[in-house]
């Protein structure tokens, strides 16, 4: 019985933004799936913000019906632009795949 299926998934942090040269909000996006196993851009993702919310979803992962969205408390509309960011959520990729090791899920 796979737990994560069963329990509604938690906002796993907040959305962050940097201003590029012209002042312009760009958000950046975790740079690897939630699940550790693909790094977006490489795989395809998509992301929307509604309610709030931004949702990242790893299409690779989506497929086996897993807890596969990013969910990031969203401040502001979601900007015209968005770029992948290998450090901002480093801490939050980590403690997933650690999770996850801890688990026996990662396969
Ligand atoms: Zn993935």
């Amino acid at each position: 019985m796979d737990r994560q299926l069963l329990e509604p998934s938690q906002m796993d942090g907040t959305l962050t933004y940097r201003y590029d040269s012209t002042g312009r909000p760009v958000a950046l996006l975790p740079a690897r799936c939630k699940l550790g196993r693909h790094t977006l851009g490489h795989a395809q993702f998509r992301a929307v913000v509604r309610n709030g919310e931004a949702h990242i979803s790893c299409l690779a992962c989506a497929t086996n019906g897993a807890d596969d969205v990013w969910r990031l408390a969203a401040t502001a509309p979601a900007p015209d632009s968005a770029e992948l960011s290998q450090e901002r959520y480093f801490e939050l990729v980590l403690h997933r795949a650690n999770r996850a090791l801890t688990a026996g899920r990662w396969t």
